[in-house]
């Protein structure tokens, strides 16, 4: 998985196009990220109980992880993921512009 979750990223295309955010949640299985603030939906919810109203409520969709965007926290620039092997064997994302390791 390129995106994890705290990662920024900016969204390609759609409305929000150009905007970025934090991701909040990463869903592998649907390969989507829901990230903060963006991609808002509204959702409609019924009175539950006696004497309580129906409301509406913003919350954000997930969203293909294809249509957003990778930022790096060094460069600031919009990257593709590269990968290097550290010495102890594990992998470390890392950005092919400035080289910098994303955590
Ligand atoms: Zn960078």
């Amino acid at each position: 998985m390129k995106i994890r979750k705290g990662d920024t990223v900016q969204i390609l295309i759609g409305k929000d196009r150009s905007r970025r955010g934090k991701v909040v949640r990463v869903l592998p299985k649907t390969m989507r990220v829901v990230v903060e603030g963006l991609n808002m939906r509204k959702k409609h919810t019924r009175p539950r109980r006696q004497g309580e109203k129906g409301k509406i409520i913003d919350f954000p969709a997930p969203l293909p992880m294809a249509r957003v965007g990778l930022i790096c926290p060094h460069c600031q620039k919009r990257i593709r993921v590269g990968y290097r092997l550290l010495a102890d064997g594990r992998k470390e994302r890392r950005c092919r512009k400035c080289d910098g390791s994303i955590n």
